[in-house]
């Protein structure tokens, strides 16, 4: 199972926690739609693979350290005869590739363009990493294939003049024909690694990137959009009164709302919360709601009297998809 990407999750949180007209909103909702766009192909990439039931192991979004800086690989699959490198877009739109020029030009609907990084140059550049890698930890590296698969179904795929594409580059629809392809090229040579071994060392050394979002764009905390969100106007606050969150906008409520705000604060600002950082964080004044709260929620509290902490116990993989689900964001 492909795991969300943490930085991901900040920027999700960022984003609810911050107002539209904040100077750095477009930056976060940026940010935001590139890891939502990665995470998403990922998945999507698991759908084709589940037909296929071939003996290998599949290692996803792998961030290794080569000595000097980290590299990072979106899926791996491991074949006892060799080794498959994905990597996976999911851009929308036109894309027209100049392998000559390395670059890769998205053209939208309302003709806007934007360049990227021809991802023939990036995968090769991961294959090199790579190679090297796994030649200072196993004794025999096998041949190491690469497939760019781009599995947007609004994707239209072209070449610049007289350059031919690289057959390299497919749609998702393509990936399970050429996946049977390769295994066939493979199977009747030797075997040179165990898959498992090889993918446990991959998993063992993965170092996955972590961000403090706020850190990363220079935000401060004071300058967040505090406050239980209505759940049905997203923007709006929620007051809280005798154990009931009602919207101050529309008729949106509940007894839960601050569950999500909760883990918005763990995520974005800190792994501990007062009873006062409490009451800031959600808008409430009240100290005994504010520790009713606290103590209701799934959250070990340390200490005594003034000084108690809450610290969180919620997983970051498994606790946190309210913040995948934004409908907002989806088209984008
Ligand atoms: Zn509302």
């Amino acid at each position: 199972m492909t795991s969300i990407p943490q930085p991901l999750l900040q920027y999700a949180a960022l984003e609810r926690n911050l107002q539209c007209t904040h100077p750095l909103y477009e930056t976060v909702t940026n940010h935001l739609s590139m890891y939502r766009a990665g995470y998403f192909g990922e998945k999507s990439l698991d759908y084709y693979l589940s037909f296929d039931d071939f003996p290998y192991e599949k290692v996803d979004s792998c961030r290794l350290y080569n000595g000097q800086h980290h590299f990072q690989m979106d899926k791996l699959l491991i074949f006892p005869q060799f080794i498959l490198l994905i990597e996976i877009k999911n851009y929308t739109d036109q894309i027209t590739f100049d392998h000559e020029f390395g670059t890769l030009i998205q053209t939208k609907s309302d003709g806007t363009e934007k360049p990227y990084q021809d991802p023939l140059a990036q995968i090769q550049n991961q294959e090199y990493n790579l190679q090297n890698w796994l030649e200072r930890r196993i004794p025999n590296v096998p041949p190491i294939e690469k497939l760019i698969v781009f599995v947007n179904k609004n994707v239209n795929l072209k070449r610049s003049a007289a350059l031919r594409l690289d057959p390299r580059i497919i749609t998702g629809y393509l990936f399970p024909s050429h996946l049977r392809k390769l295994h066939s090229k493979y199977s009747e040579r030797p075997s040179i690694i165990d898959p498992e071994y090889v993918s446990n060392l991959l998993k063992k050394e993965n170092q996955p990137l972590n961000i403090r979002a706020l850190d990363r764009l220079s935000i401060s905390e004071s300058e967040l959009f505090k406050g239980v969100k209505c759940f049905i106007c997203l923007k709006n606050l929620m007051n809280y009164s005798k154990g009931v969150w009602r919207c101050t906008n529309c008729s949106g409520k509940g007894r839960e709302n601050h569950i999500e705000a909760l883990k918005d604060y763990f995520l974005l600002v800190d792994n501990t919360i007062t009873n006062a950082q409490a009451r800031n964080w959600l808008g409430i004044d009240s100290f005994h709601s504010a520790r009713r709260i606290l103590n209701s929620a799934n959250l070990t509290r340390e200490g005594n009297s003034s000084s108690t902490k809450y610290r969180s116990n919620w997983n970051i993989q498994e606790d946190y998809k309210y913040l995948l689900d934004r409908r907002k964001l989806d088209n984008q």
